[in-house]
């Protein structure tokens, strides 16, 4: 199946010129001496979270994508996984996205 994803530099391509970068994690936890010093072992516990969990829910999410076969920048957009439109942000489906059927190459 394929479906299409806009890049914001060159518009609405197929997802076989993308590369999958992981949904957006949100900010790196602190590290370092001060973290360390504040809680010990918290902080690589907090950054061990951060890297390594992954939520699998068929739910609208943000996530990177980058553009190799294009302009090769990084971008991350909302998907639903569930049907690999674009959404929004709480599960609206962008307008004028339909998954394409292959027509284009
Ligand atoms: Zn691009």
């Amino acid at each position: 199946m394929t479906f299409r994803l806009t890049c914001p530099v060159c518009g609405k391509r197929d997802v076989y010129e993308f590369t999958y970068g992981g949904p957006e994690r949100g900010p790196r936890p602190a590290e370092g001496d001060a973290a360390e010093r504040a809680d010990p072992g918290a902080a690589a516990e907090a950054h061990f979270r951060w890297a390594q969990f992954r939520m699998n829910r068929p739910d609208p999410r943000e996530e990177w994508w980058y553009h190799g076969a294009g302009c090769g920048v990084w971008f991350s957009t909302w998907r639903d996984p569930a049907t690999n439109r674009e959404a929004r942000p709480g599960g609206a489906e962008t307008s004028g996205n339909e998954a394409s059927g292959g027509d284009s190459s």
